[in-house]
């Protein structure tokens, strides 16, 4: 356990202590940390709600105001029974009813190990521990909200309270935690991608199904655009997939039946449907039968790389020719259970930045290196500087790897060194390789600080194997590419959800759906409003996303709106602004900039979409 676990678990102890000075019939069960907290669950008649915590909190700080030591005493199997049974454990004092949580607990803890309790004051617990030295160590904390839990999670047993906290080791981290709280609510994508009609989740077309609207198709190109921009630099090749493909592909591969349960069911066709079931053939037969590979059928892709794989093998390859480097913003299909869906970030369907790369062994660290340069780019373009990798690398000790042991050194200095290169923090992570060979994930830090995993750059041994697949080499004989995939930002989907909290929602003018909107002072003067229609017209021209307000509304309303829109520039036009041939220039977030010349102020919006500036 951290230090901050060893605090809030320990805070849960405390709260148990409260909550029997209240309520001593209280019969607790388990009290663990949890992330950003703890918890603890709890059966009483009472229902604790939100209006019990001030009395709660009062009773909690008491106890750490009275800096009681947590005291840990080792205690024979019987005793800690008898205890139980005498209602001593999880309580302040004996009591008419057995503590019967912590007997099942005690009676459950295999033999031969050491059972401990803690007490600090007059409250005893069976725990393993550990704990902070005293009461006083828990510097703040605060009840936070109240759920039901089945005991041991299972829904046979007896529904508890679980009260929920969080605790820090002084006030000032704590105030720190519910302000980033605050402000992620704030920025949720969820929530911002409703309100800015980003995209849309709908019931009839499916759970964590995207639909994305004309606003966030529009972030979505212009990522897709960047990326792509990036990819034929680096001498990528674009291809193109279909969504499906034959059961025989995926069982070649691997993914089928292995992986069945995270994909959504295969597709039989109508004709064997048919003949099947005038056989008689029941729904389980038909499933097994499938994964048999008896019965053939479609899939719903779960992955590109079969399909890429078919596109290198499609031709005779020479070392010449390598590597080859195959590139496609590639939708895949995963079940989820609906549980973990969430917004844009966990979903069922989702688009990958995907690439395969077939090269030799030796080519292997610079195609590595190339990843992480695009990765640098991109990351740096939208001021995301702060990342860090992991680097996967094989568990010394287990026989479970495919692949020439030479070959994973190799790779695994690659990425190694590859990761060296970036100048970001990175960390070594043994036992974390896939089987067929070690990888590279990136965590990027968002400006409130919080970790997203995007993506992966993974060495593969195995599927050139698996297909078959060769080159010919300068010695006239076949020899086995190696393989790369690389979706470094994951999806476009989850990127996309992270860009959102991570903008909240300000995106810079290259990305944003509303780059530029004229707003004319006074609709009634003609003059005025052919001035500012061809404005319009020549934003437009240029490629620009620009809109006119020719609302009759006062100005003040219409910024209101445009800045409640997040229209990035306003271009603000009065009467002596088109006499002197200007506008005045408005940014959303930064207010008033002042008068501009027409003619500069057009060229400035132009330079900064086209240079993709930050602001
Ligand atoms: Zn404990
Ligand atoms: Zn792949």
């Amino acid at each position: 356990m951290t230090e901050l676990e060893r605090i809030r678990h320990s805070c849960a102890h405390v709260l148990a202590t409260a909550i029997l000075k209240i309520w001593p019939e209280a019969q607790f069960a388990a009290g663990p940390p949890v992330e950003n907290g703890f918890y603890y669950d709890v059966d009483l008649p009472h229902r604790i709600a939100p209006e019990d915590f001030a009395r709660i909190e009062e009773e909690m700080k008491r106890e750490i105001k009275a800096n009681h030591v947590f005291e840990r005493v080792e205690i024979p199997r019987d005793e800690a029974i008898a205890m139980a049974e005498r209602g001593e454990l999880a309580a302040l004092a004996p009591r008419e009813t057995a503590s019967r949580f912590k007997l099942d607990i005690v009676r459950n803890i295999p033999d031969g190990e050491v059972i401990t309790i803690f007490r600090n004051g007059d409250f005893i617990d069976l725990c393993a521990g550990p704990h902070v030295m005293r009461t006083g160590n828990i510097g703040a904390f605060k009840l936070t909200h109240v759920a039901s839990a089945y005991y041991k999670g299972d829904e046979n047993n007896p529904q508890l309270q679980r009260i929920y906290g969080t605790a820090f080791k002084n006030k000032t981290e704590m105030e720190a935690y519910f302000a980033l709280l605050e402000e992620a609510k704030k920025r949720d994508h969820r929530k911002l991608g409703k309100e800015l009609q980003l995209f849309h989740i709908d019931e009839a077309v499916g759970q964590g199904l995207i639909l994305w609207t004309p606003k966030g198709s529009i972030i979505r190109q212009a990522l897709q655009d960047f990326i792509g921009e990036e990819l034929r630099k680096q001498g990528y090749d674009q291809v193109f997939t279909p969504h499906i493909g034959r059961l025989g592909l995926y069982r070649t591969s691997g993914h089928f039946p292995y992986y069945s349960e995270s994909q959504f069911p295969p597709l039989i066709d109508r004709e064997t449907l048919g003949a099947l079931a005038e056989e008689g053939c029941s729904c389980s037969e038909l499933s097994n039968r499938v994964a048999a590979g008896e019965i053939d059928g479609y899939l719903l892709k779960p992955m590109n790389c079969p399909m890429h794989v078919k596109i290198y093998a499609s031709q005779p390859r020479s070392y010449r020719d390598l590597p080859v480097r195959l590139a496609e913003f590639g939708t895949v299909y995963r079940w989820e259970q609906s549980g973990e869906l969430n917004g844009m970030t966990r979903v069922r369907g989702f688009t990958q930045d995907d690439a395969h790369l077939f090269c030799t062994e030796d080519q292997v660290p610079a195609e590595i290196e190339g990843c992480l340069s695009l990765v640098k780019t991109v990351l740096s373009t939208l001021g995301m500087s702060d990342y860090r990798v992991r680097v996967g690398l094989r568990d010394p000790d287990s026989a479970k790897y495919t692949g020439d042991p030479a070959d994973w050194d190799k790779a695994e200095n690659a990425c190694r060194n590859a990761a060296g290169t970036l100048g970001v923090p990175f960390t070594e992570e043994p036992g974390e390789a896939a089987f067929y060979g070690p990888k590279i994930d990136f965590v990027v830090k968002d400006v409130l600080g919080r970790e997203w995993q995007l993506g992966t750059v993974q060495v593969d041994f195995n599927l050139p194997k698996r297909f078959d697949i060769w080159y010919k080499g300068p010695d006239g004989k076949d020899h086995r590419p190696v393989m790369i995939h690389r979706a470094p930002f994951g999806s476009m989907e989850r990127f996309t959800g992270v860009l959102i909290e991570h903008f909240a929602g300000n995106f810079p003018l290259w990305l944003a759906p509303d780059q530029v909107r004229v707003l004319p002072i006074n609709t009634d003067d003609e003059a005025l409003m052919a001035y500012s229609q061809a404005l319009h017209a020549d934003l437009r021209a240029a490629g620009v996303r620009v809109s006119l307000d020719a609302s009759g509304d006062r100005i003040n309303g219409k910024i209101q709106r445009a800045e409640t829109e997040k229209v990035h520039t306003m271009f603000v036009v009065g009467k002596r602004d088109m006499e002197a041939g200007a506008i005045s220039l408005r940014v959303h977030g930064r207010g008033n900039l002042g008068t501009r010349p027409r003619g500069g102020a057009v060229e400035e919006v132009l330079a900064s979409i086209r240079e993709r500036r930050q602001a």
